[in-house]
């Protein structure tokens, strides 16, 4: 994608839990700044299906859905970010998703001074929302056995009662949608998530953000954010001696 703007956004580093609109924000954060979106598990797919080294390692734990330890991560992710395409920030999807991946991205940004540009801390922004109020989006999600065709009885209902509306089949629940799996799924990611929340919140660096509103409410300010983070940093390194 043609890059739109020459200004230096810096990593930016979206965190929420399934279903709290995330892909929704980094794609509309990816077109705003014309900044690349860098997934992890993305580039470890690509490695797998090279069958590099790396991809021989990493197959049969991804497989297994546990973490690719961190040694084999950095590697890859450094190799990336040193692409031309980075040089005014990135959005980062999946990484960091340990405490130290956050800490080695400090580091790596604080040693690293691009061809032609500053150093830029992340900015990280914590998308909140009601755990209740999820559970309930999530779980009011309806497929069509017949068509495949996809509802929410919340957001997008049938027009008659659980019947879809193309072939008048009973709507079902998905056996990934039910309330165990989905709640099993959040408290993974709570887990999972909660060291990298913690780091940068001990940092005072976690910008959370109130996600129980429209995508459009949420957009707004996180360009709000982002935008901040971009014009403090730029004149803090203004302000330094030469
Ligand atoms: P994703 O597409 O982000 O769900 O990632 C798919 C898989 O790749 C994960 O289940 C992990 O096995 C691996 N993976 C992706 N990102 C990371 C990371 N930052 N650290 C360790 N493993 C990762």
């Amino acid at each position: 994608m043609a890059v739109k703007t020459a200004r230096k956004i810096g990593p930016v580093v979206l965190l929420g839990p399934p279903g709290a609109g995330k892909g929704t924000q980094a794609k509309r954060i990816v077109e705003h700044y014309g900044i690349p979106q860098i997934s992890t598990g993305d580039l470890l797919r690509d490695h797998v299906r090279r069958g590099t080294p790396l991809g021989l390692e990493a197959k049969s734990i991804m497989a297994r859905g546990e973490l690719v330890p961190d040694e084999l991560m950095y590697g890859i992710v450094a190799d990336r970010l040193h692409e031309p395409d980075c040089r005014n920030g990135y959005v980062l999807d999946g990484f960091p998703r340990t405490a130290a991946q956050a800490g080695w991205l400090d580091a790596f940004l604080e040693q690293e001074i691009f061809e032609n540009s500053e150093k830029c801390p992340p900015v990280v922004i914590q998308l909140l929302v009601d755990y209740t109020q999820l559970l309930q989006r999530l779980t009011g999600r309806r497929s069509c056995p017949t068509c495949g065709r996809l509802y929410n009885v919340h957001s997008q209902p049938p027009r008659f009662d659980e019947l879809c509306d193309l072939d008048g089949s009973k709507l079902v629940i998905r056996n990934d949608d039910r309330q165990e799996v989905i709640s099993e799924r959040l408290s993974a990611y709570e887990n999972m998530t909660k060291p990298v929340a913690e780091y940068y919140r001990a940092k005072g660096r976690l910008v959370p953000a109130n996600a129980d509103r429209t995508p459009e409410e949420i957009t707004a300010e996180l360009f709000g954010v982002i935008d901040g983070h971009a014009a403090v940093h730029a004149a803090s390194e203004m302000a330094k001696p030469e």
